[in-house]
């Protein structure tokens, strides 16, 4: 699978490149100290000007990856479908579509917004700038994490959904309240994946929880555990 991402990358990293999002990293990195968030997303998603362009490319790396037919890929482009809208719909948390069609469409409308986001977190610094963050959201653009890594012990580091920026979590137990533990936090492993999803029924919130090591291209690592979202989001719980 992670080979078959192959093109999806590729355009993903184009893109990183070419994206010029408006950032003002004086007033980012002082609003960080400041415990803040160091910019807002929406207004970074539209300094980037018109998606579309960003999106037909990505839609042709679904179709060379084999992720989107080129019947669909043509519906895709043919019908109204607004990219900022399936952007920022994903930043205020929408849910998955059901219709695959509109799934496939969504999934392309993230790389892209990662790709804008990302952009803009790496221009906020290295992570040794929020070092000191002690917040449950991102430091850089304000999402929820998605992904914890666990290092020795019971030390985690979070990842971003929506910029993938990383920092560590100094807290144990849920991130969306203060539950400490059992028996409100359910963690179903997956050996197979190598992950496991820890749900807080207190708070309703999910995270998919896997060991540092061995690392895929984040996006690769979000495709390879789709299930565990589809999981989670069918009990009621977002992240
Ligand atoms: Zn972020
Ligand atoms: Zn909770």
């Amino acid at each position: 699978m992670a080979e078959q991402y192959g093109p999806v990358l590729h355009v993903h990293a184009e893109l990183l490149r070419d994206f010029a999002p408006a950032v003002d990293v004086e007033d980012a990195t002082r609003r960080i100290r400041n415990g803040q968030v160091g910019y807002e997303a929406l207004r970074v998603l539209q300094s980037c000007g018109d998606l579309r362009p960003a999106f037909v490319r990505v839609l042709d790396a679904f179709e060379l990856s084999g992720f989107v037919s080129n019947e669909d890929r043509r519906g895709l482009l043919d019908g109204e479908l607004d990219v900022d809208e399936l952007v920022s719909g994903w930043f205020t948390g929408d849910r998955t579509p059901r219709d695959p069609r509109r799934r496939v469409g969504r999934q392309a409308a993230i790389v892209v917004g990662n790709a804008v986001l990302r952009a803009a977190s790496e221009r906020v610094g290295p992570p040794a700038a929020w070092k000191h963050w002690t917040r449950t959201v991102c430091p850089c653009c304000g999402g929820s994490p998605d992904i914890a890594l666990v290092e020795h012990g019971t030390e985690r580091t979070l990842v971003c959904a929506r910029c993938d920026a990383q920092w560590r979590a100094r807290r144990e137990g849920c991130l969306g309240c203060d539950t400490d533990d059992s028996p409100a936090i359910a963690r179903i492993g997956n050996p197979e994946l190598d992950y496991d999803l820890v749900m807080c029924n207190a708070c309703g919130r999910f995270l998919k929880e896997r060991p540092r090591r061995d690392l895929e291209s984040l996006i690769v690592e979000r495709a390879l555990t789709t299930e565990l979202d589809l999981a989670a989001e069918q009990r009621g719980l977002r992240i």
